[in-house]
């Protein structure tokens, strides 16, 4: 899914793990350099106000993606595995994402 985002700058804000962006950056820095100072900039802000260890991540057992948002329509509150930060090739919920960047708005 981080391909979608990677246009206008914007693909940093749809990160939601800190870690997924210093990798990102990575990668970046090898495929996609104008993008470097952008993410530079959002790993700066992330490590200010978010802590993406306190997140909690829930995954039902059908689904494949990790949601993070309580607001979520497809928030699981049955059978769901729980997670505490997500790892390295996490599929995140696009819906999460979006809710999120509202809330912290
Ligand atoms: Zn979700």
């Amino acid at each position: 899914m981080l391909q979608v985002y990677v246009r206008f700058g914007n693909v940093v804000e749809c990160l939601c793990e800190l870690d997924d962006a210093e990798l990102f950056l990575t990668r970046a820095k090898r495929f996609y350099p104008l993008a470097t100072s952008y993410i530079d900039e959002g790993i700066r802000l992330a490590g200010k106000s978010f802590d993406a260890s306190q997140i909690e991540y829930r995954k039902t057992a059908v689904g494949e993606s990790w949601h993070f948002s309580s607001n979520c329509s497809q928030w699981p509150t049955v059978n769901f595995a729980l997670s505490k930060g997500a790892s390295d090739n996490s599929i995140l919920c696009n819906e999460c994402v979006i809710k999120s960047r509202i809330v912290n708005a």
